[in-house]
């Protein structure tokens, strides 16, 4: 083997499982624990400490078995964690890596962001109170715009979203007059440098709308002539909507490429292009090809006919991206009393067979002045404000920002199973629910089983009676306070 993974939780299995990884992909997995380690109650602080493996050094951390940590811990039945790993007899392996009984998940799935124009926020001469007016700063600030530019602050982003965990990402270059192909060469020369930490897409998207934008028509097909994965379809920027959705249907058919809009980002419920390209992708036989981000206006569309869209745009096989940073910050801005949230209706999309997805979409621009690209932050976001409260919730977000958006891009060879890639994220977190409220720094992210990013954390709270287990304090200049509890 050239990796082993043991001790990790696997989501919606009991006990501790063993992964070895060869040529980078899964090729044994076993279940080696019956129980899982964790105490019952156990809050992380800060993280890595209260899960007894995860105190001290990470070199010590290493070195200890969850068996180990149990019994230093002495509150668990030791006949349930004693660790069946020493028994099992696993091969050698020039990597070995203990999960320490933490949450072991497929790579994240980033399936919508735009590399080119984040970290924007030095440059804008003010926030943008509309998405027009985000458009229209944005185009202002492309003029500036080189390769090397758009590659400096793609890859801050790139970084930034490794160490989260992403493994797989679709990103939006744009093609316009204003820039030619520029953010496409960039596009496609990051993927070549980036392959071996995440398989990245490049959509060749018209944000200045195809008709309204003269000549780039002809630019979207040399993008997708070098090398452009995804034909993007926009069609609210351009005055005959149903026109540029013909377009780019058009052009994917001759292509053979897959299709991704940004459609219907309002609140107007009137605005539903999306019936028009779910027509349409069941005219061309494209179900399950076609993904659609924003959808907002859906949101404020009467419950009966939403329904009715819900159950076609299901019938279409359209992933239905959700992008609740942007989202949220530019919808229902209009609404001068009893603001609307201005995202699109995850729920009734989904009780409806739809696959709705959460992308990061803009980091640090006028779309949206925030972002860490970080998919679990959009994912907490959503859940936050979309109702998403319970434990099953949480484990359906989780399964959004993997599973659900790996198969929006097709991604193939994905998941923790015999046989997939071994792409893969690390989190000290009992379980779903954990993660997604503690967000925490990733321990881990793999791509074909090579470490492509790691994270040491140590966090100590003092004077509430909770100290890490084992673990040296580190020196300090001053004294911490200790409060009595
Ligand atoms: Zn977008």
């Amino acid at each position: 083997m050239d990796l082993i993974i043991h001790h990790a939780k696997l989501p919606g299995r009991e006990g501790l499982y063993a992964i070895g990884v060869l040529d980078g992909v899964i090729a044994r997995l076993e279940q080696t624990q019956q129980g899982d380690g964790w105490l019952e109650g156990a809050q992380p602080a800060g993280g890595l400490t209260d899960h007894p493996g995860m105190a001290g050094s990470p070199s010590e951390a290493g070195r200890l078995s969850a068996a180990d940590c149990m019994s230093a811990m002495g509150s668990l039945n030791t006949a349930d964690i004693m660790s069946e790993a020493d028994r099992v007899h696993w091969p050698e392996a020039s990597s070995v890596f203990d999960a320490e009984g933490g949450l072991l998940l497929p790579g994240f799935v980033e399936p919508h962001i735009h590399l080119d124009k984040a970290e924007l926020l030095g440059r804008m001469p003010s926030d943008a109170g509309s998405l027009q007016e985000a458009i229209r700063m944005t185009a202002e600030m492309k003029r500036g715009f080189t390769r090397e530019d758009i590659r400096q602050r793609s890859l801050s982003v790139l970084n930034r979203a490794i160490r989260s965990g992403v493994t797989h990402m679709r990103c939006h270059a744009e093609v316009d007059p204003i820039l030619g192909l520029t953010a496409v060469e960039a596009a496609l020369e990051l993927k070549e440098q980036v392959r071996e930490l995440l398989d990245l897409q490049v959509v060749v998207f018209p944000q200045e709308g195809i008709m309204a934008s003269p000549g780039t028509a002809e630019l979207m097909e040399e993008a997708l002539r070098m090398g452009g994965d995804v034909v993007g379809g926009i069609p609210y920027q351009d005055g005959d909507a149903a026109a540029h959705i013909e377009h780019v249907f058009s052009l994917a058919q001759r292509y053979g490429k897959p299709l991704d809009f940004h459609v219907d980002f309002s609140d107007h419920p009137e605005q539903l292009d999306i019936l028009t390209i779910a027509d349409r992708t069941i005219a061309a036989g494209m179900e399950g090809r076609v993904a659609a981000g924003h959808v907002t206006s859906l949101g404020s569309v009467p419950l009966e006919a939403a329904a009715r869209a819900a159950s076609l745009i299901s019938r279409a096989g359209i992933s239905v991206m959700c992008l609740p940073q942007t989202d949220l910050y530019l919808g229902g801005r209009g609404d001068k009393e009893h603001p609307r949230r201005g995202l699109t209706p995850v729920k009734l999309l989904q009780e409806h067979g739809v696959n709705v997805v959460i992308g990061v979409n803009n980091v640090r621009n006028p779309f949206t002045p925030f972002g860490t690209a970080d998919p679990l932050e959009a994912g907490w976001l959503l859940a936050s404000t979309a109702y998403m409260g319970s434990d099953e919730d949480a484990r359906r977000v989780l399964h959004m920002l993997t599973h659900g958006a790996a198969q929006a891009i097709g991604a193939e060879e994905y998941g923790v199973r015999l046989g997939a890639n071994a792409d893969l994220v690390l989190l000290p977190s009992r379980d779903e629910r954990s993660a997604l409220l503690d967000r925490p720094a990733r321990r881990a992210v793999w791509k074909r089983g090579r470490l492509t990013a790691e994270t040491i954390v140590q966090s100590y709270t003092y004077g509430l009676g909770r100290q890490a287990q084992g673990a040296e304090m580190p020196e300090r200049q001053a004294e911490p306070i200790y409060i009595q509890p």
